[in-house]
């Protein structure tokens, strides 16, 4: 590691930093210059210099999207490390907003509504990375995605050369994906996520693996009890990390649930129930249903 110039304290330009530490996958080569970002400042300074010394920029989160190439990063990598939990629990509408720092663990943030006791996301728990990560693909697991918590996202915005706030329908969320990995990838630095959870809300508990985890129960899950149902099926697919274990050097599924029209769907359940087979369905995409793709 090699310090070879100061943007103010406390960002660094560094050379020659090894990727594959800061991914889950834990291969590829090193960053030609690489930049911790820990404030709307750093990255700001981080895209000046990328600008004025023509070096293609990289985003990173908590690489655990992400496959780097064994040559690296001829340019520079930004690694967003802005940090803070903001909660505000006045009157937003029976809410409580949390304004999150895009470099803050996401599980750490899970970890924090549960704890409150507020809903909306504890079935993501286990899901590996950055909070900024989040609405680039639109994260989701056992029947929640982030698009139905986000209130907006905050972006430093690279078209523009500005701060700006997007709102949730500007985000143009749908199932994996948003405008940050389709029509306006490359385009913005996210900073803070906001989410909105609702206070002592009810846990979800919709897909089949958690409903069969809590069979037999006479009453129902804690959001606390959800949370650690959710890691530990995730932890028997080997979709926790989990210090030592390899299963953990991936980038979790390569695949995506099938979305099928109402009609393609009636098609597969006759073909299924000629089989006896029931196929788990969930609603996407407004008359959509999304299956499994097992
Ligand atoms: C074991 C395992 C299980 C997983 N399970 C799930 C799952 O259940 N559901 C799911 O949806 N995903 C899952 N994932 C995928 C991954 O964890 C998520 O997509 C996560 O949100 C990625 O965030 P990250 O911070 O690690 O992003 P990175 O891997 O660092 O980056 C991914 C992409 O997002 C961009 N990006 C990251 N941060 C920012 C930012 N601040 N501003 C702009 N762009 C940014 C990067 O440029 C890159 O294009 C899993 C991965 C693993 C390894």
């Amino acid at each position: 590691m090699n310090r070879v110039y100061s943007v103010g304290e406390p960002m660094e330009l560094q050379e020659n930093i090894s990727l594959a530490p800061l991914t889950t996958f834990q291969i590829g080569g090193p960053a030609r210059f690489f930049v911790e970002a820990r404030s709307a400042g750093d990255v700001e300074g981080a895209v000046l210099l990328a600008q004025t010394r023509d070096l293609p920029l990289f985003v990173l989160g908590g690489g655990s999207n992400l496959l780097v190439a064994d040559q690296g990063w001829p340019g520079l990598v930004l690694k967003v490390a802005i940090a803070g939990i903001d909660q505000d629990s006045g009157d937003w509408n029976g809410k409580t907003i949390f304004q999150v720092g895009a470099g803050e663990s996401w599980d750490r943030f899970v970890s924090k509504a549960v704890a409150v006791d507020c809903a909306g996301v504890e079935c993501l728990s286990g899901i590996p990375g950055s909070v900024g990560g989040t609405p680039v693909q639109n994260v989701g697991a056992y029947g929640q995605e982030v698009s139905s918590t986000i209130e907006s996202v905050e972006v430093f915005d690279l078209k523009e050369k500005q701060v700006r706030e997007l709102c949730n329908e500007a985000c143009g969320f749908s199932y994996r994906s948003s405008i940050f990995n389709t029509s306006e990838s490359g385009r913005f630095i996210i900073m803070h996520v906001t989410y909105a959870l609702t206070p002592g809300g009810e846990p979800y508990v919709e897909y089949n693996d958690l409903k069969r985890y809590f069979d037999g129960r006479d009453r129902s899950p804690s959001l606390a009890e959800v949370r650690e149902a959710v890691r530990r099926i995730r932890a028997r697919k080997g979709m926790l990390i989990v210090e030592g274990d390899p299963d953990c050097r991936s980038a979790g599924s390569f695949f995506k649930n099938p979305v099928l029209t109402e009609e393609q769907y009636d098609a597969l359940q006759k073909r299924a129930a000629e089989k006896k087979l029931t196929i788990p369905n969930h609603p996407a995409l407004k008359k959509n249903h999304k299956v499994s793709a097992a």
